[in-house]
Parts: C-alpha cells; structure tokens; sequence
C-alpha cells in the first residue's frame, strides 16, 4: 500500500436506542459518505490517526457501494488490535 491510497474502515451503523457499545472506549462518528453515525472502536480511532495512510470510516452500506462502484480496487482493512477489543468484550458485560 502506497501513501496515497485510501483505505476504508467499515464501521457499524449506530442504530435506534443503541447507545451501549460492547467495545469500552468506543465512540460514535459519522459515515465520511452519507453522515449517518457510526460506531469506532478505539482501535479504528488510532487507524483513523494514522500518518502513514489516510482512512476513512465508512458505514456497511456506504462501504459496499465504494466496493461495487468504484473502478479502482478498494482497499479494506481491519484496524490492528480489533480482534483482541472484540473478543475481551465478549467475555464482559456491555458497558456505557
Ligand atoms: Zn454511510
């Protein structure tokens, strides 16, 4: 991967009366595409910082619309250190 290539992060849609994240840490933005908000990880918030690529977070629609649309393969990635968040949260209770 080059500098100037965009790599999106696909993040869940936040949805109505959802405003527990399973993930501590994790904070609500907005789709860089249509602005619906979004659940980041702090994981995809340290991507999202990043000064080595340029990311942008994206909701599941919007990210498979750039996929299906866009002529240029489109390059998806899972933050570093998601798998890890996701799985110790599992194994607690879901925080505020
Ligand atoms: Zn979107």
């Amino acid at each position: 991967m080059t500098n100037d290539e965009e790599t999106y992060l696909i993040c869940a849609e936040v949805r109505d009366n959802d405003n527990v994240s399973m993930v501590p840490g994790t904070i609500q933005i907005a789709c860089a595409d249509c602005g619906r908000q979004v659940w980041c990880a702090p994981s995809g918030q340290r991507l999202l910082m990043s000064d080595e690529q340029t990311v942008i977070a994206v909701c599941n629609a919007c990210g498979l619309k750039r996929m299906l649309e866009e002529e240029d393969e489109v390059e998806i990635t899972i933050p570093p250190g998601a798998y890890g968040e996701i799985s110790r949260a599992l194994r607690q209770p879901p925080v505020p």
